[in-house]
């Protein structure tokens, strides 16, 4: 068993753990605790190298610290990943070993449910510290509550483009539709959203349908697509990096807004939006409701506080897309310069 080695890299503290007995290779990079403990999933996925898991989860302890910091919370940016073994000797000691190695950070670091990672991994957590959130007792629903953000979100960028203060009829493509998109679409469906739906996956599209209360007035779109629909609001709730160079040449919307993470496959991608006129509503701004429900729900905040902080989300776009327009700068920018301010000043 290796023990904790301490390095930094892009701004971070890593510490890193690693035993061969149960597999466990662990890098827990601290961007900034200024606000309070880092707070950031556990994310157990295949990397190829060390270097590209350290970049992977620098560049994301980061974002955490930008979304905190918008999101009005007391706590910094930090995140874990576990280079995932081939198998799992025995999964159950492996996250425990994870739970340890969080616990001898004293606190700095709180962990919580990312890609690759369940609730029950965030139980076998618990037995070894309590600095981790999402697990089966402790009352979170991130999903619902970063939906609930991403329709603020939506409602703010329609008033600001389209100058309505309602989604009747407003035409919403949104691409994958898991935990977050499925509730999405279910709220859209109320307000009397028109729906384009897509998702790779058959099942989850049918797990979707069947939750509307009229799934035969929703557009079905084959994934490769999804880009071209002609809409109001394109809402990615699927993976990162889809706003690129080739997505850019396809898309017949007004405004971007959706839960995914990193979204633009580069900060040119952020300048191309604006300049095709399209309004974006930078990403770890408007899908931090999940983050807002795991930060303030175990230090026993009501639902209804978490609601309404969560909703003040469509608040700070607003104030995001006014800047935007008057400095005739991209929307990631001026949501970069709001979070620095908080940051470093
Ligand atoms: P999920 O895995 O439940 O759903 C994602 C869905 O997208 C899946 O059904 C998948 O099949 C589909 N998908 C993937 N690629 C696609 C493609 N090219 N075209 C169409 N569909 C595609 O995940 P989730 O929890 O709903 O999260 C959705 C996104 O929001 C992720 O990027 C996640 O990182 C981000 N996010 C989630 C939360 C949260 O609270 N769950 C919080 C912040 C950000």
């Amino acid at each position: 068993m290796m023990n904790n080695t301490i390095a930094h890299a892009n701004s971070c503290t890593l510490h890193t753990h690693s035993n061969p007995k149960t597999g466990l290779f662990a890098i827990i990079a601290i961007h900034s605790t200024k606000l309070g403990p880092a707070l950031g999933g556990c994310r157990c996925i295949d990397y190829p190298d060390t270097d590209s898991a350290t970049e992977d989860v620098t560049r994301l302890a980061k974002g955490m610290s930008y979304k905190a910091a918008l999101a009005g919370i007391h706590h910094g940016g930090g995140k874990s990943v576990l280079i995932r073994p081939k198998e799992f000797k025995d999964r159950h000691a492996y996250f425990e070993e994870f739970g340890e190695f969080v616990e001898s950070l004293d606190g700095s670091y709180i962990t919580s449910v990312d890609s690759g990672t369940n609730i029950e991994d965030m139980d076998d957590i618990s037995h070894a510290t309590s600095h981790v959130c999402g697990t089966s007792s402790d009352g979170c629903t991130p999903s619902i509550y970063t939906a609930m953000g991403v329709l603020e979100g939506i409602k703010a960028a329609v008033k600001a483009k389209l100058h309505r203060h309602d989604l009747d009829g407003i035409h919403v493509a949104i691409q994958g539709v898991g935990n977050v998109g499925a509730a999405l679409a279910l709220s859209l469906e109320e307000l009397g959203a028109k729906l384009s739906l897509s998702d790779v996956s058959d099942t989850t599209l049918n797990n979707c349908l069947s939750k509307l209360k009229n799934p035969g007035s929703a557009n079905i779109i084959s994934p490769k697509d999804i880009y071209k629909v002609p809409c109001d609001v394109f809402s990615p709730c699927g993976l990162g990096g889809i706003i690129n160079q080739d997505s850019l040449q396809q898309l017949d919307c007004k405004i971007v807004a959706g839960s995914a993470n990193n979204q633009l496959a580069d900060e040119a991608d952020g300048m191309s939006l604006h300049e095709s006129g399209i309004l974006y509503a930078p990403d770890y701004v408007i899908n931090a409701g999940g983050l807002i429900d795991v930060s303030l729900i175990p230090q026993g905040i009501s639902e209804q506080e978490v609601a309404s902080k969560t909703k003040h989300i469509g608040t700070t776009l607003e104030e995001i897309f006014k800047r935007a327009e008057k400095e005739n700068k991209a929307c990631h920018a001026i949501a970069n310069e709001m979070a620095e301010n908080i940051l470093y000043h």
